[in-house]
């Protein structure tokens, strides 16, 4: 049995929950009517247990009861516009007045009046506190409900509508928002000769319902990065997430979410990573016309010299870079440079064309090439350097009796003969700062003075003069000094 009583309202409390409550202490209501006062010291204790379970029981209810109180509903109005239900307030006034207070608001903001399309009507209920709509969650309600269309103008680009704003002012300040930077980036020397937006732009009044006009701000960065490029970027050696996407001006966390499929400890060089490059719907392109200096490299012309070898050249007169002033067009598109056109040049300083002397004389074989062979085939018996405690002026390279020694470069016979401890010795002047010797020979095929080339046939292994075995004891002196041959020889 349900109790009518407003304190009860909502719960569903019982007498016969309670009863059955004491019951589980092994107590009946109808004990509490068959207690003899006049009885027994033991029937004052049951009694007692009686009041005391009793007094629990009672307690227990109004603090239930007490709770439900806190919970009790206020009488309230759900408010709709038509089948829409707005909010929930507890007067109608109240509603009424705050729906005029936003239509007010609404017509001053677009300079037009707001008028509701829908009928108001009203719904009695009982609500929590809680469920009653706070004051801006009403207003926001009503605003995005009111049906109401206002004029507003929408911008359109190669026909996608990109967003409605208020009013053709506010179309104007986002289009010259999107060319700013590109009208600054020109440098000093740059004049913007001509700006225009690539696309096909429409700008057009329409009518709207007013929750749907956007502002000026979220319709530039859309602009900016409404749609998304992406670009390919190889890892190279020492680079991570961090570094690449520094590199590109983006945040780290983006990177990683265009690359989820990848570990971002394991990258390595040759990896492709995916970058999102926010791509502007919108392609402001730029005509500016420059102005620099550029270098002009110098020409080199060859004169020829029937008196000089083929290898020799030398400079006649230093060739200087001229330079020019130049003017020219360059586009760019959203301030990437796409074409540019030299306009005007204009000479500051003509370049001096560089002279060079270039000989054409066959060089002659007995010319020293500046680099030596070994004068003939075996194994280095002995090395350059000190050997018991004596100087080792050359090397000593052991072949057969009788195999012959070539000149390790052209050159002129500058001793030809014996020469104590060498034996029968060839020395050759190479001219250019360098003598050869080639010594212990058993025979020699050439006189002082005589023109040699390189690989010439000069004289023959032997063992004369202070020789151990036959070999061919071979020097490099440079300027009147001992080299290590094996330094010199290829
Ligand atoms: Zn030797």
């Amino acid at each position: 049995m349900e109790r009518k009583d407003p304190l009860f309202q909502g719960s569903n409390i019982s007498l016969e929950k309670i009863s059955g409550f004491l019951k589980k202490f092994k107590f009946d209501i109808k004990d509490i009517k068959d207690i003899d006062l006049d009885n027994t010291y033991i029937k004052n204790i049951k009694l007692k247990r009686a009041l005391a379970l009793f007094m629990i029981a009672t307690m227990m209810i109004l603090g239930y009861t007490g709770y439900k109180v806190n919970e009790i509903k206020t009488r309230a109005y759900d408010v709709y516009f038509g089948e829409e239900k707005i909010g929930t307030l507890k007067t109608e006034e109240e509603a009424l007045q705050k729906i005029k207070e936003v239509k007010a608001e609404l017509s001053s903001e677009y300079g037009a009046s707001v008028v509701l399309n829908k009928e108001i009507k009203f719904e009695r209920t009982h609500v929590k506190d809680s469920e009653i709509s706070s004051d801006v969650g009403f207003r926001e309600s009503v605003k995005s409900n009111i049906g109401a269309l206002v004029s507003g103008y929408s911008l359109k680009v190669n026909g996608e509508e990109l967003g409605v704003l208020k009013s053709k002012k506010e179309v104007d300040y986002v289009i010259n928002k999107i060319k700013e930077p590109y009208l600054k980036r020109a440098s000093k020397d740059a004049t913007i000769k001509e700006v225009k937006i690539l696309e096909d732009i429409e700008i057009a009044k329409k009518e709207v319902p007013i929750g749907d006009i956007d502002k000026q701000n979220d319709l530039i960065e859309y602009i900016k990065t409404g749609s998304e490029e992406v670009k390919i970027h190889v890892v190279e050696v020492g680079e991570s997430f961090w570094t690449i996407a520094k590199i590109y001006g983006m945040k780290v966390e983006d990177l990683e979410q265009a690359n989820s499929d990848r570990d971002p400890t394991k990258l390595k060089p040759g990896d492709e990573i995916k970058l999102l490059v926010p791509k502007s719907k919108i392609t402001v392109a730029t005509k500016e016309e420059v102005e620099y200096t550029e270098e002009v490299n110098y020409d080199v012309k060859i004169e020829e010299d029937k008196n000089m070898y083929k290898n020799q050249k030398k400079v006649k007169v230093q060739g200087v870079n001229g330079e020019n002033k130049i003017v020219a067009s360059e586009v760019r598109h959203n301030g990437v440079s796409i074409e540019k056109e030299i306009l005007k040049e204009e000479v500051i300083r003509e370049p001096v064309t560089e002279v060079v002397v270039q000989g054409t004389k066959e060089v002659p074989k007995t010319v020293a090439t500046g680099t030596f062979f070994m004068p003939t085939r075996g194994r280095i018996t002995s090395p350059f350097g000190r050997r018991w405690g004596r100087m080792h002026t050359g090397i000593d390279i052991g072949a057969s009796h009788g195999s012959a020694i070539k000149a390790a470069d052209g050159g002129t016979v500058s001793f030809s003969g014996y020469q104590g401890s060498y034996g029968y010795m060839v020395e050759i002047n190479h001219g250019n700062g360098y003598r050869t010797r080639y010594a212990h020979c058993s025979k020699i095929h050439v006189k002082k003075g005589q023109k040699v080339a390189k690989g010439q046939h000069i004289a023959n292994v032997g063992n004369t003069g202070r020789s151990y075995g036959s070999h061919v004891h071979f020097e490099v002196i440079k300027n009147g000094v001992h080299q290590n041959p094996t330094r010199y020889v290829r």
